[in-house]
């Protein structure tokens, strides 16, 4: 399906990303002021730091593959730390600096950038390793993790490592949230303007928009009531530990795994108080450990999970349940996901759920409230 290694050892630049994909996603990463913004995320920018510098022995005179490079903060971290060489694989105009920043910091003899797609470039050689950062909200937002996976099996030497090479998606259960009740106020809102311009459409026009209703506040109930939110939530504000639903280990992973969804994702919730449940949030961890063949020396982690100390750029989704749900300390709230990709654009994602809130009474187990919705993250 794709090509393959150029049999003439040429670098080779890619072809650009199609147009939808282009208006639908890459245009924000072609702005500084974007790339900024992810690169002020001490968080993410210093567990790469960490992750790349503490651990020399796994890039030093290696070859490195850098997926979706933008300004090659992460190619020049690799460079630094002792990587042969390194190509820098940027899709958008981004590559164009980069190649000037790459050109200012005296690295252009290691650093190779090209522009293009991963899917469509060509490279001279194999690589020992590949970093990437691809993560998106709730993870799988922006299925960045699809082109990391088609350029591990372009590219990546047996043995190879993935910089993540491990990643772990989180539910937890929130008790109180503002945002979700706010959100539930403005809902609520919008049916009493629907009535009111209802009213006025009679009252001057002599239209009658009623048979539109319903239509409306599906339209209103999917903006306001199933489109994930981004928080950043404290750990007080969960009534529960987060509990993995999904794990992924890099290096195994198939593309096929990653857009199926024949069987749903499963996940157990403790809760820990009496609360009413607005809502249940998602989070990710990621983790360097190199690979089997190469274990790094310094495993470093990355998380998004809810925390008193400075967030990063990801935050977290929160999805609200409305009404709440009443939970107590020791049920067990059971979650079955599909998360899967919106049919209007493959970079954002639809969660199919059920929920069911369980209860231990007389030592025998019983479901107490039971929901099934659809989210969006947009
Ligand atoms: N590595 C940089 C940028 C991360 S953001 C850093 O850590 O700061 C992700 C980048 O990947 C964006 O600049 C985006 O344009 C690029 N990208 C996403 N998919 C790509 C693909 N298939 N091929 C090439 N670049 C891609």
């Amino acid at each position: 399906m794709f090509p393959p290694l150029n049999p003439a050892g040429a670098l080779k630049d890619g072809k650009p990303p199609d147009e939808t994909d282009n208006a639908n996603y890459f245009c924000e990463y072609a702005f500084l002021y974007h790339q900024m913004d992810m690169l002020e995320d001490e968080h993410r920018t210093g567990a790469y730091f960490n992750a790349i510098t503490w651990n020399p022995e796994s890039f030093k005179d290696k070859v490195v593959l850098d997926v979706g490079a933008g300004t090659c903060i992460l190619s020049m971290f690799a460079a630094k730390a002792g990587a042969k060489e390194v190509f820098a694989v940027e899709a958008t105009d981004m590559a164009v600096r980069s190649r000037k920043l790459v050109q200012a910091q005296g690295l252009s003899h290691i650093i190779k950038v090209l522009q293009g797609t991963v899917e469509t470039v060509t490279l001279p050689s194999m690589v020992d390793v590949i970093i990437s950062e691809w993560m998106g909200y709730f993870l799988l937002r922006e299925s960045m993790l699809d082109s990391v996976l088609i350029a591990r099996d372009r590219f990546l030497k047996p043995g190879g490592a993935l910089f993540p090479s491990h990643a772990t998606l989180f539910l937890a259960p929130v008790g109180s949230a503002k945002a979700c009740r706010e959100k539930q106020q403005t809902f609520d809102g919008e049916r009493q303007h629907f009535d009111n311009f209802n009213c006025t459409m009679m009252q001057y026009y002599g239209t009658d928009f009623s048979c539109m209703q319903e239509e409306f506040l599906e339209e209103q109930r999917k903006y306001y009531l199933q489109t994930g939110m981004f928080v950043n939530l404290a750990p007080k504000q969960l009534a529960g530990s987060g509990s993995p639903v999904l794990e992924i280990d890099l290096s195994t992973i198939t593309l096929q795994d990653l857009k199926d969804s024949a069987k749903p994702l499963r996940c157990c919730m403790r809760i820990s108080r009496d609360s009413q449940l607005e809502g249940f949030t998602g989070y990710f961890n990621v983790t360097f450990r190199g690979s089997t063949q190469n274990p790094v020396k310094e495993v470093v982690e990355l998380t998004t999970a809810p925390t008193t100390k400075t967030a990063t750029h990801w935050g977290q989704q929160l999805f609200g349940f409305f009404p709440p749900l009443q939970a107590k300390n020791e049920d067990v709230l059971e979650c079955q996901l599909f998360i899967k990709r919106q049919k209007k654009n493959h970079r954002l994602l639809q969660l199919d759920s059920a929920f069911e809130l369980c209860r231990e009474s007389n030592g025998k187990r019983f479901v107490c409230q039971k929901r099934e919705d659809t989210w969006y993250v947009d």
